[in-house]
């Protein structure tokens, strides 16, 4: 990788987004980082003028699993390509009647119900304990959400995600727990440790989260083509609300309004 390759915007794109086809004048590079391989090639590109790098998280053709994925080598790559913006998409369940299969959620909180993961890039002997209160960039939150108004997307302002281990689906014991306990959202397997990881590298980060059926709990029985059809369809508006919000988007983040680049501060121990 040569020092020019740079690319202020980040995207991970998640299932049924694996191929940069919004992108021109594209090229794919391989990054190499302490934590191993990333998910992928990386494809570095522009839209609307701007530098993209792009990162399919599963990887092309959806070979990893979400439990099996090197999110720290994803997020290691972007931050060495100079990513300060990172936008992820991903499939997700919805917990909640009124977040309907079709729409959008930009979810402002989290809960990690995950098991093993590789959680932080501060195995010792430096600690961290980044904060979590505000875990997405409000700013870059606040740009997608306009961008999906403009677009005429429903895209839910706030929600809670639930990350849960995978690969299975939840019993429907426990998606009624996650809904009327944990008062969980969206239930999805991959948002965790992407976006904790993305704190530590004091980057921007924030997640389209796209309802592609409601969770076992609704007992509503959807067939393979609904959730296909659903789904081909939601990434198709995935591709215009990231058009909308990369062309909306500053150059770098505006610091009055989020600390994500700060977030190692307070954190070092
Ligand atoms: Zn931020």
């Amino acid at each position: 990788m040569s020092g020019k390759e740079k690319a202020s915007i980040g995207v991970i794109g998640g299932s049924g987004l694996y191929d940069p086809e919004i992108f021109s004048n594209t090229k794919e590079i391989k990054v190499y980082t302490p934590y191993g391989e990333p998910s992928d090639l990386i494809t570095l590109g522009t839209l609307e003028g701007k530098q993209v790098a792009f990162i399919p998280r599963h990887g092309r053709k959806h070979r990893i699993p979400p439990h099996k994925i090197n999110y720290r080598a994803n997020v290691w790559a972007l931050k060495e390509l100079g990513v300060k913006w990172v936008i992820s998409v991903s499939a997700v369940g919805s917990l909640n009647l009124k977040y309907k299969p079709g729409d959008f959620v930009i979810p402002d909180q989290f809960i990690d119900m995950t098991k093993g993961r590789q959680y932080t890039f501060y195995d010792g002997p430096v600690v961290a304990h980044v904060s979590m209160a505000e875990p997405f960039c409000n700013s870059l939150r606040k740009v997608i959400i306009q961008s999906s108004k403009k677009l005429n997307i429903t895209a839910h302002e706030k929600g809670t995600y639930i990350c849960i281990e995978g690969p299975r689906f939840s019993t429907r014991s426990e998606s009624v727990v996650w809904k009327d306990v944990f008062k969980a959202d969206v239930i999805g397997m991959t948002l965790v440790p992407e976006v904790n990881l993305a704190c530590e590298a004091e980057m921007c980060y924030s997640t389209i989260a796209m309802i592609t059926d409601y969770d076992v709990f609704a007992d509503i029985p959807v067939t393979a083509e609904e959730v296909t059809k659903v789904m081909a369809e939601n990434t198709e508006k995935a591709k215009a609300l990231l058009r909308e919000t990369i062309k909306s988007l500053p150059d770098a983040p505006d610091e009055r309004e989020c600390s994500c680049c700060h977030s190692l501060k307070t954190a070092l121990i």
